[in-house]
């Protein structure tokens, strides 16, 4: 229920004008999202990769407007690409399609991400593309297959969600064509016509996609905080005899510090997905969703705040 109200919060855009002018909901977005300038995040970069960490930097932006604010997202993109470079630091890209003008146009997409992709394999770099939610899916997997993958076999990634149906067979084919697969539980809200409405049936999905992933996939990131899936990661790639070097885990910025800290200790491949950007406020929201001690959080500041400036008046 909790979860359902602030999915659909997330998709309104006149709260954010209303959040974003709200001092503590920013500085509590803070912590899921690495400031909203390049030089913000990529100074978390440093910190991340001086902990053994690999990073993914994602420019927040959905779903643009127009042509312009598309072609904008996507020189925004090669910048980034730049400074990674210049920097030499240890990171890579996600990116969503719809920020790259998915709903104007599939070609513009599609030459936008033909820069991007091109420009990440001169740096020799990789380019992964978010997953949004399942009105997209079909559409990602094909741009993905039919007019990326062919010429950028090496640079560049999909997505996968397990609380979808069809994620399995979506696995099976991707280990098919080596593609090269992030798992994830999947974050937007869907019906139950298209999803698994239960979490016991997502972790399952999860658990049974990243064995097929592990065993027959081409270096998968495993995407999760959920500390029993990971468990089984590790007994499932030692039961198989699985190197540390064929897969990564992966997490959030600002998720689990101490378990990601442990891994990297223990000798595995970590790599954090570091958001930053001026559009957080959808993107935060997923992340109050997920739990909803995030919101018991900043529910309790907010009222903290409130009463403070009442003392203070
Ligand atoms: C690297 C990465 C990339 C992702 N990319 C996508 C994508 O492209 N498309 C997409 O739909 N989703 C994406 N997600 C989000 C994902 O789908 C889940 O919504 C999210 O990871 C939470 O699921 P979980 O696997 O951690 O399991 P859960 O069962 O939700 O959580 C397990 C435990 O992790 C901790 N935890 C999880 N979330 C939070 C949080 N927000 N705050 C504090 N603690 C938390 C808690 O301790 C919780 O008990 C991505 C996730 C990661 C890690």
């Amino acid at each position: 229920m909790l979860r359902s109200a602030l999915l659909y919060l997330s998709e309104q855009p006149q709260i954010f004008k209303f959040v974003r002018k709200n001092g503590l909901a920013k500085s509590f977005a803070n912590r899921f999202v690495a400031g909203e300038t390049l030089d913000t995040a990529l100074a978390a970069v440093s910190r991340l990769n001086a902990r053994g960490i690999t990073v993914s930097l994602d420019l927040l932006g959905e779903s643009v407007h127009n042509e312009a604010e598309a072609r904008t997202a996507g020189e925004a993109y090669l910048n980034i690409l730049d400074r990674i470079h210049e920097k030499r630091a240890d990171a890579n890209v996600s990116v969503k399609l719809t920020a790259m003008g998915l709903d104007i146009s599939e070609d513009l997409c599609v030459a936008i991400m033909h820069k991007i992709l091109q420009r990440a394999r001169e740096y020799r770099t990789f380019v992964r593309i978010d997953m949004e939610s399942s009105e997209y899916t079909q559409r990602t997997l094909d741009l993905f297959e039919q007019r990326l993958y062919p010429s950028y076999r090496e640079n560049v990634g999909i997505v996968l969600q397990s609380y979808l149906y069809r994620t399995f067979a979506d696995v099976e084919h991707a280990n098919l064509i080596k593609a090269r697969v992030r798992l994830c539980k999947g974050a937007y809200k869907e019906p139950e016509t298209v999803a698994y409405p239960a979490k016991k049936d997502v972790d399952a999905s999860y658990v049974r996609c990243m064995h097929a992933l592990l065993k027959y996939g081409n270096y998968p990131g495993i995407a999760t905080h959920d500390e029993a899936i990971i468990k089984e990661a590790k007994r499932f790639v030692k039961e198989n005899q699985i190197a540390t070097s064929r897969f990564e885990f992966q997490m959030l910025y600002g998720v689990r510090r101490d378990l990601q800290d442990r891994l990297v200790r223990e000798g595995y491949r970590m790599r954090v997905y570091v958001p930053f950007g001026t559009q957080w406020y959808p993107y935060l929201m997923r992340r109050l969703a997920e739990r909803p001690a995030n919101v018991a959080f900043l529910t309790g500041n907010l009222f903290k705040e409130l009463v403070g400036k009442r003392r203070q008046k």
